[in-house]
């Protein structure tokens, strides 16, 4: 069932270089209660503020460079439809999306497609209280500064530098180190850890490192140290969250994490981390801190990030009533006895539908959570786990009509079965995957569970995979109301061998093999099915006018082959047979079909897609009475993308 005003409401908002934006609905908001609406909000207030931490996280001249660009944008008077203005505008809008100078996938710095003498002329041009000099700074000092910057490919030219054998810390532009070479930052940090200590803090996380006087030294991110103003701000909304909070397992996260702003203090910001992975009754939920630490070469200091988000209750239903069934599903599989669980338990996943994205998740932004990193709260704690379906939701719908259904699939047939179905099998596929396969089967007693060694991780997902592949075409999924009919697998058997045998090569670069273990179990799986059914024909790969297909002839027979090759897979995990995990993955998930790969890169090209997505978020107005309170927050979709980034550095400029 649709709504009227789902099908008017439009996901793509523009597209550049190599970037897609989208919008995303925040489905049930309206309906949260008042006290939960003013909670949502103070949180996305709580979120935006810390905006410019990131930038300057990842890399030192970005806040100023940023702010110099869009002065220009605003108040620039002369030729503005020139090639060169067009060029400083896609920087710019580059700039946004990475939160700095540097790719936000690649790391590789932006090379302008403007000139530095067309930069100081446009500057020039500019009345001088527009240009955003730092005190005491000339606006020619500050061009000496940033143009190198900007314009000298050698200066600065990867955010994160992992070639082995460099000194990744003297050659990352990230802001995280200064004037400290890797050996002495990985001296600094081995000194500070207590061997034989179970509990220990991420060291470093929320902290600078500098010499100073030829003494390393640790400028700690918090009030009254590094990013003081911005964290201010940060806390100033928090505690307006704490005074609505839900409960009091809720206030108690809002407080540790408060705490760990004014103090910085990491043994603070492990309670802070337990007391959030156990809130798991509260509807509304949030991340907002120093989390991830890809943006470091050496994997310690953590970028700043936010994320408000609420339980989305239906979906949520959905993997519940999966995970109840857990034993049902265990006893009926096509796994041999002896490697199946006698009592099985299914985790119930929770799928969350987020209200904001902040910091490093804004605007390219995960599809899941699972925190908190710290490996010794994983183990004795556990972890929150997460997906986030609205915004797997707005990249679902946003590809509708992109081109991509028409050039790959066969034929309308296949067309029509995943355009109605696809987007609830795919979930139901993800669903089964992480409420039951990871969960099921058992090793026989003795055997390591590293057995599989490097192939451990994609045997791992295959195994997932097929137990979701498996029952997907099961009468019980209807029956349990989660399937509409016992058509829609269909759908997902398409699209699943459509990506495994083509269009997931996309994503590998021309004459590379396939890594990437989820990309690897994908292959492995449809390639050997295709094989394995080649004589009866269950799956053809089908050549028309000079373009490969892939056409399903019995999907009846190809459900038959999934199981069997459960039952294998589940074997060499159970037996830990390294030998037979080897060489499935050697001969199905690795190697490359060239010319087929060549095809589906010219395809893919010829559409003109982006392959990197971002989402704007949507905007929160309080509505009040004549006293000032809060009556309701309206939610609005309307916000374009130059539009919000001008905005965020108009009203959360805090560094
Ligand atoms: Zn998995």
């Amino acid at each position: 069932m649709k709504q009227p005003e789902e099908t008017l409401f439009d996901y793509t908002v523009e597209q550049f270089a190599d970037l897609q934006i989208l919008r995303y609905r925040v489905p049930g908001f309206e309906t949260l209660s008042l006290p939960r609406k003013k909670l949502v909000y103070y949180l996305t207030q709580a979120a935006l503020e810390g905006r410019d931490i990131l930038f300057d996280q990842n890399g030192k001249y970005n806040l100023q460079i940023r702010r110099l660009l869009e002065s220009i944008y605003t108040h620039y008077q002369g030729n503005r439809s020139t090639d060169a203005f067009h060029a400083l505008e896609i920087y710019l809008k580059r700039v946004w999306f990475s939160n700095g100078i540097h790719h936000h996938y690649s790391c590789d710095k932006f090379v302008p497609g403007f000139t530095a003498e067309y930069l100081s002329e446009v500057l020039q041009s500019l009345p001088a209280s527009c240009i955003p000099v730092e005190k005491g700074e000339t606006v020619k000092k500050m061009c000496q500064k940033l143009f190198p910057v900007i314009f000298n490919p050698s200066v600065m030219p990867k955010r994160v530098n992992q070639t082995d054998g460099e000194d990744l810390v003297l050659t990352s532009a990230a802001n995280y180190y200064e004037g400290v070479t890797q050996q002495e930052a990985e001296d600094f940090y081995a000194t500070l850890k207590t061997p034989g200590d179970s509990q220990p803090v991420m060291y470093g996380m929320n902290s600078r490192l500098i010499k100073e006087n030829g003494q390393v030294k640790e400028q700690v991110w918090k009030i009254g140290g590094m990013y003081s103003t911005a964290l201010e701000r940060i806390v100033w909304w928090l505690q307006k969250a704490e005074q609505v909070a839900e409960n009091d397992a809720q206030r108690k996260v809002i407080r540790l994490l408060t705490d760990f702003y004014h103090t910085g203090d990491l043994k603070t910001f492990d309670a802070y981390s337990i007391a959030w992975l156990k809130d798991t009754d509260s509807i509304v939920d949030f991340v907002n801190g120093f989390i991830e630490s890809y943006g470091d070469p050496l994997g310690m200091k953590a970028s700043w990030e936010s994320i408000v988000n609420f339980k989305d209750m239906e979906a949520t239903r959905r993997t519940e009533l999966i995970s109840t069934n857990a034993q049902w599903f265990e006893d009926h599989s096509p796994v041999a006895p002896q490697f199946k669980k006698k009592r099985v338990k299914g985790v119930s996943a929770k799928v969350i539908t987020a209200a904001i994205l902040a910091g490093d998740l804004y605007p390219s932004t995960a599809i899941g959570i699972n925190l908190p990193n710290s490996n010794w709260i994983r183990s004795v704690h556990g972890s929150k786990s997460v997906t986030i379906g609205n915004l797997t939701d707005a990249y679902n719908k946003a590809a509708r009509g992109n081109g991509f259904r028409e050039e790959f699939v066969y034929s309308g047939k296949e067309k029509t079965l995943l355009d109605k179905y696809a987007d609830i099998t795919d979930d139901l596929h993800t669903d089964l995957h992480e409420c039951l396969g990871h969960g099921s089967g058992q090793l026989l007693p003795g055997i390591d569970p590293d057995a599989l060694k490097a192939y451990g991780s994609t045997i791992e997902e295959a195994r997932a995979d097929l137990f979701g592949l498996y029952y997907l075409a099961d009468s019980k999924m209807v029956t349990l109301g989660l399937m509409p009919d016992s058509e829609a697998y269909k759908a997902e058997y398409y699209s699943y061998m459509m990506n495994g045998l083509m269009t997931q090569l996309v994503r590998i670069e021309p004459g590379c093999n396939i890594e990437e273990a989820h990309m690897r179990n994908r292959q492995l799986i449809a390639r050997w099915t295709l094989e394995q059914g080649h004589d009866e024909k269950v799956v053809e790969l089908v050549k028309r006018d000079g373009k490969t297909y892939v056409r399903i002839n019995d999907y009846a027979k190809l459900r038959g082959l999934f199981g069997k090759l459960l039952a294998e897979i589940q074997r060499i995990k159970s037996e830990g047979d390294y030998e037979s995990a080897r060489k499935l993955v050697e001969s199905y998930a690795v190697k490359v079909n060239r010319e087929l790969h060549t095809e589906v890169l010219n395809r893919y090209r010829a559409l003109h897609l982006a392959p990197y997505k971002g989402f704007v978020n949507p905007v929160y107005t309080p509505e009040t009475d004549e006293s000032g309170n809060i009556t309701d927050i309206k939610i609005s979709y309307t916000e374009g993308y130059a539009e919000q980034m001008l905005r965020y550095s108009h009203e959360y400029s805090n560094l």
